[in-house]
């Protein structure tokens, strides 16, 4: 349930943007997402979709989703790597013993596109 919260946050930043530039409307954003996240971006369209459905500054506003890479390290040969799976293998080795890296974000709000004419 906690990607309603990240959809949530993802809306505030995008609001902040907005209003800072005075738009009328948001129209564009752009999302990076890395493997650490235990959600499919098909929620996340989902929340947004919900929770946006009354506001009239992001009525018609598209989600766009671009990958990152994550760094893992291997818990067995320590070999460490940048990968863009969810269940990498270590390229060393080939265990599937591998640790994300907890400090990765799952995604990002990356750029929003404005409409300020109007
Ligand atoms: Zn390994």
């Amino acid at each position: 349930m906690h990607e309603l919260g990240i959809t949530q946050g993802i809306i505030d930043r995008a609001r902040e943007v907005a209003v800072a530039n005075s738009a009328r409307k948001v129209t564009d954003l752009y999302l990076t997402m890395t493997p650490a996240a235990d959600f499919t971006f098909d929620s996340i369209e989902m929340y947004f979709e919900m929770l946006t459905d009354e506001d009239e500054l992001f009525k018609g506003a598209h989600l766009h989703l671009a990958w990152a890479p994550v760094s893992a390290t291997c818990l067995k040969c320590s070999d460490q790597f940048s990968t863009e799976a969810p269940q990498p293998r270590c390229p060393q080795c080939g265990s599937a013993a591998v640790r994300l890296d907890p400090t990765a974000p799952m995604v990002q709000l990356t750029d929003v596109g404005i409409d300020d004419k109007g």
